[in-house]
């Protein structure tokens, strides 16, 4: 009997840690407990008072009809030991999953059952790493961190560098994902539009995250982010957090409550006649990630809504930071690896305070403008050059690494200063 206890208990704890767990419904609620003025600002989606009346930073204009709208990611990769500091391979094959899942694009959208794939809608939303941070430099838009916290609970203490985690960027031009290790089952959480600017952005637990390096089954398909983008993007669990509640859409069926696993379609839940049951595979269930394949057209025109003229995602439709040849600078010179450029000698390298350039042959220095320009691009000393032996002293700058171009030879020398 005892045996038979115990191997309840076992098998219970780990179908539940097999089942998906969002933490975007208590975090609602314990964000409205701590700050009741939220309940109206959630309502309202962070509308202006009017629509029409647009704020600095805004686009001054609406979406268009089938208008690809393109949206700045940064990832805050907060990580305490190496097995949490995922690679830029798994951060990148989850913006995959989201510009497949998010444009009709994905393998599966087969799977959606018949009767519900006239609903189906491609999003035309799209995701790029940011290419320009908010200060307008080149960024590979991944911010790794270390931390010294264990993990993270699901009130917003990762989005504060001042808690061990990191702030976000300007949320009127980024989406800000947030990719650590989270306390209990809670794979992740989204803030619903018309939160907190400093706190506006998505979580996502680091073993769910993208589709490639180590996965927690069955969660190895990105669909955790997918889903937790959802809610970013306005979008309620079908079942509306109630007993056959409603998430506000109108193509979406009724729902009692939440499915786990990848039930057997028809999955007829009983909240008035519906013959298909359950949209059981819609992104917005807590289904396997295997098992989810599908937006509706309701859900397409909720999430598309926000981005229009007066409401609270309309400034995505005038950012640049997709676009790299936007940053100050322009792209980084390719540099001869190390050693010098033909005839020139430069050294010491790496340096601690006054480089030397010289040569045999003054005639390719002097007069030649040697130019140092940091690893965003920008310029950050230039001098003359008078004679066949030269010294730059690199004092003003921060240890770090640079790059040395002399005169037109079109040849740059990577530095590292001590
Ligand atoms: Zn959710």
């Amino acid at each position: 009997m005892r045996f038979l206890l115990i191997f309840c208990c076992i098998s219970i704890g780990f179908s539940a840690l097999g089942q998906r767990n969002c933490g975007t419904p208590g975090y609602v609620r314990e964000q409205v407990r701590l700050n009741p003025a939220l309940a109206a600002a959630y309502a309202s989606e962070g509308r202006t008072e009017q629509r029409g009346q647009t704020t600095a930073g805004e686009a001054q204009r609406d979406t268009l009809l089938n208008e690809v709208i393109t949206i700045p990611v940064v990832i805050h990769l907060l990580y305490k030991g190496n097995e949490q500091n995922i690679s830029d391979a798994q951060i990148r094959s989850q913006l995959a999953v989201l510009n497949r899942d998010y444009r009709l694009l994905n393998a599966d959208t087969g799977f959606t059952p018949a009767g519900f794939k006239p609903r189906r809608a491609d999003v035309r939303i799209q995701f790029c790493l940011a290419q320009v941070d908010p200060r307008g430099y080149r960024t590979t838009g991944i911010v790794r961190k270390q931390t010294n916290n264990d993990y993270f609970f699901a009130d917003d203490g990762m989005k504060f560098s001042a808690g061990g985690g990191d702030d976000a960027w300007d949320t009127k031009q980024y989406l800000n994902i947030w990719v650590c290790n989270m306390f209990g089952r809670v794979l992740g959480y989204g803030t619903p539009p018309g939160g907190p600017a400093a706190k506006d952005g998505v979580v996502i637990m680091y073993d769910v995250f993208g589709t490639t390096g180590s996965l927690r089954a069955p969660f190895t398909k990105g669909r955790t982010t997918t889903h937790e983008v959802g809610h970013w993007l306005g979008l309620k669990h079908l079942w509306g957090d109630d007993d056959c509640g409603d998430d506000g859409i109108d193509d979406t069926p009724r729902q009692k409550t939440f499915n786990f696993g990848c039930p057997a379609f028809p999955h007829l839940s009983g909240c008035g006649s519906n013959g298909n049951g359950d949209m059981f595979m819609n992104f917005m269930d807590y289904t396997d990630d295997a098992c989810m394949n599908i937006f509706t057209a309701g859900q397409k025109k909720k999430m598309r809504s926000l981005f229009a003229q007066g409401n609270v995602r309309n400034s995505f439709l005038v950012t640049m930071a997709c676009d790299s040849t936007a940053a100050q600078g322009g792209p980084l010179p390719d540099p001869v690896p190390a050693g010098d450029v033909a005839g020139i000698k430069v050294f010491p390298n790496p340096v601690n305070d006054v480089l030397t350039i010289s040569s045999v042959n003054a005639a390719l220095l002097v007069d030649q403008v040697a130019v140092v320009t940091n690893i965003q691009g920008v310029k950050v000393l230039q001098q003359r050059l008078l004679h066949a032996s030269n010294k730059i002293s690199l004092a003003p700058l921060p240890a770090g690494i640079y790059f040395l171009r002399i005169g037109n030879s079109g040849k740059t020398i990577r530095i590292v200063r001590l």
